[in-house]
């Protein structure tokens, strides 16, 4: 990979050192990198950045620095055995012989306490020299569990379409939750493995890894190897660097796994694809999962979207035939779908959040000896702290939001910027000690449960609860042993997990993705309450959903509880087409905040300005507005929209935009701007 530049001689630093002899980011990794800056307008070196583990931006080697193997020169392998002078030198050499292959300098030096001297002395002579050391080949485990189910024939064809995909193709694997698709994973990874083909698995969460982990190992009789943000550094490059030299054959990681370089790489399987944490938030505002069907089309291989709940994205590619879809309607092995139904809770009073409804159906799960799963999507104990007096409601100062109360802890938290306060004692306007909360978050819940049905044992499951490493990890394992009754969760709880004593799932509130403005939300509403309904039966035992709501007609719900995924998708599709919505059109937006109370709003005022010139006639762009939550951490928040139907048109304008843009604020230090492609959120 050679480039030339331009640049100015006297501005050239001299090399000071090369780390490396190879270089470290292999040629298709490093053109997959450099698409990904371009495509996300993001500089290439903190692309780079993003992509390499952190010891490797800091001039660490590629190879692993303690170990440094020796090997016999020429000469060292032509001479005879009379010629070594010294017992150190002789065991030396001998070892050498017998070893056939380069040495690790540790097993060396174990030979005697002067080995090092002598080594030295060996090498001053020309008969041995320091050599890369061979890729250790990683461990296999136990031998692969035969104990593997008969595939039912639609994942028999879902097998057999995906081993048959020679070169790029890319799959929709749609399975409604429980049927089996994990199974599909694993036979479409043992046949690229059988193949001496390395596999790469994306998982959108650290707390699903080590279940899959051990999951996948056991049946496919490798050692995985394991990406995800809670590593080390050093355990993450070393991860690294298993991947890189092929020792590793199955890769098993979290969104930035998707740049690992691999150089056998036969597959991607994206599990849960539609999970928003494949996208990153801040920075390079990636797509893992874009990004791999690039990788993928790129180096020329198969690449599995796996979800019982495909985002519109890939059902619309679905249907233009980009994708195939391959569909698992039933649940495998003889497990029902659940049965959902509504609790009107117009109807029923329910001051601590659970109707009365779904307290009995807890009790009786108890009786059952069963387990219950209760979902909410708010942690603390209540939303809303206020003055039973004057009506004051605690907000936080930095951010246009209200301060989460947690009772436990007698803190009063913004769950937006992490403001952290005591509990007031009264209340700050009229000192009236009144002070009363309202609604119901996961810490409520479970109060509410312990006062209730007092017998019942419970577990909390949230940020709060499982801050601790391994907590989820532990927490799992009681689930599994029945040392729990009723569990009480927020998303952590909903993906993927396999609960087979869980037959009742309650959710407690999802109403409030059906006000959000989010063009999104019925989407994730639907993904989300099929998620958690998802944890409820699925082995031998039927299951049973409960959702608690005060709109029990709404069509999501109305769909949710029909189980057609399909039907919701095209409607949707339908409407996003109708207003010119992603994935019908291509959105980019450009945020700007500020701690002055006008700048970004006006920064982007003008940079609408600016881009009138620039703007070809197939890209629109929207008015510059506040954000819907316009402060946030003390910084006043605006957005402003591009978007197209056509892509080819939308980005070169971006390019020329951006360059106008970087000129623009070369000025104004005051606004920190970031354009985000493909926004996943549109806050
Ligand atoms: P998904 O990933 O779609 O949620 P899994 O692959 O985890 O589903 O499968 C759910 C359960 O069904 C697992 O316990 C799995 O072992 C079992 N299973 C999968 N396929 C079959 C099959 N063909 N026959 C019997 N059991 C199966
Ligand atoms: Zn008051
Ligand atoms: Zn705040």
């Amino acid at each position: 990979h050679s480039e030339t530049s331009d640049i100015e001689r006297s501005k050239i630093r001299p090399v000071g050192k090369m780390v490396d002899h190879e270089p470290v980011v292999p040629e298709n990794l490093l053109s997959l990198l450099e698409w990904t800056s371009a495509y996300y307008h993001h500089p290439v070196g903190e692309t780079l950045f993003t992509a390499l583990p952190t010891l490797l931006h800091q001039t660490r080697s590629l190879r692993a620095r303690p170990k440094t193997c020796w090997a016999l020169t020429e000469s060292g392998r032509a001479l005879q055995d009379d010629a070594v002078k010294g017992a150190v030198q002789q065991r030396l050499l001998a070892l050498f012989r017998q070893q056939h292959e380069p040495v690790d300098e540790t097993r060396l030096r174990a030979v005697s306490a002067s080995a090092r001297q002598s080594l030295a002395r060996m090498a001053d002579r020309g008969w041995v020299e320091p050599v890369a050391c061979p890729p250790q080949a990683l461990p296999d485990t136990a031998p692969a569990d035969m104990n593997q189910p008969t595939l039912n024939a639609d994942q028999e064809a879902a097998v057999s379409t995906i081993n048959a995909a020679s070169g790029y193709a890319s799959f929709v694997l749609h399975g409604v939750t429980g049927s089996g698709k994990t199974e599909v994973y694993m036979r479409a990874a043992r046949n690229m493995l059988e193949q001496g083909r390395q596999v790469l698995i994306l998982t959108p969460e650290i707390g699903l890894t080590p279940q899959l982990t051990r999951r996948l190992e056991r049946r496919l009789g490798v050692k995985a190897s394991v990406l995800h943000s809670g590593l080390s550094d050093g355990e993450r490059l070393q991860a690294w660097r298993n991947a890189r030299s092929g020792c590793a054959r199955l890769i098993i990681g979290t969104r930035s796994s998707v740049f690992t370089p691999a150089p056998d790489l036969g597959m991607i399987i994206i599990d849960e694809e539609h999970d928003l944490s494949y996208k990153q938030q801040d920075g390079l505002r990636y797509h893992a999962r874009d990004v791999a069907l690039m990788r993928a089309r790129r180096e020329g291989i198969p690449v599995v979207l796996g979800s019982a709940t495909p985002s519109l994205e890939s059902w619309a590619n679905c249907e233009t035939g980009k994708h195939q879809l391959l569909s698992l309607p039933k649940r495998a092995g003889g497990a029902r779908p659940p049965a959902i139904d509504f609790l009107d809770m117009r109807k029923t009073p329910a001051p601590d959040g659970l109707s009365p409804q779904l307290r009995d159906a807890i009790r009786e799960q108890l009786d059952k000896g069963e387990q219950t799963l209760l979902f909410l999507n708010r942690r603390g104990y209540s939303p809303v702290l206020y003055c039973a007096d004057c009506g004051w409601i605690a907000p936080c100062r930095r951010c246009d939001a209200r301060l989460t109360y947690h009772k436990r802890d007698q803190r009063l938290r913004c769950h937006h910027c992490g403001a952290d306060f005591p509990l007031f004692e009264h209340c700050p306007d009229c000192e009236g000690k009144n002070l009363t909360s309202v609604g119901e978050g996961t810490e409520r819940i479970e109060e509410s449960l312990k006062t209730a049905i007092p017998q019942a044992r419970l577990l909390r499951i949230d940020r709060d609860s499982m801050s601790r490493k391994h907590a989820l990890e532990d927490a799992l394992a009681q689930i599994h042993e029945n040392a729990v009754d009723i569990l009480i969760g927020t998303q952590m709880l909903s993906k993927g997990h396999h609960f087979p004593n869980v037959t009742l799932v309650g959710v407690v509130n999802a109403d409030s993705a059906l006000y959000s403005t989010d063009f999104r939300a019925p989407e994730r509403l639907y993904q989300l309450v099929t998620q958690v309904a998802g944890r409820a039966g699925r082995a031998d035992k039927p299951g049973r959903v409960l959702i608690q709501t005060a709109h029990p007609g709404n069509a999501i719900y109305r769909q949710i509880a029909s189980d057609d995924y399909p039907a919701f998708a095209n409607t949707q599709l339908a409407e996003r087409r109708d207003i010119g919505y992603p994935p019908c059109q291509h959105f980019a937006l450009l945020r700007a905040e500020s701690v002055k109370e006008d700048a970004a709003l006006q920064f982007l005022e003008q940079a609408r300005h600016t881009a009138q010139a620039l703007l070809p006639d197939t890209v629109s762009l929207s008015d510059a507005v506040p954000s819907p939550m316009q402060r946030r951490a003390g910084r006043w928040r605006a957005q402003l929209l591009a978007q197209s139907p056509q892509r080819s048109a939308l980005h070169p304008f971006l390019d020329q935009w951006l360059a106008a843009l970087d000129q623009q604020s070369g000025k104004k230090r005051d606004v920190r701007w970031s354009l985000d492609i493909d926004p996943m959120e549109m806050s």
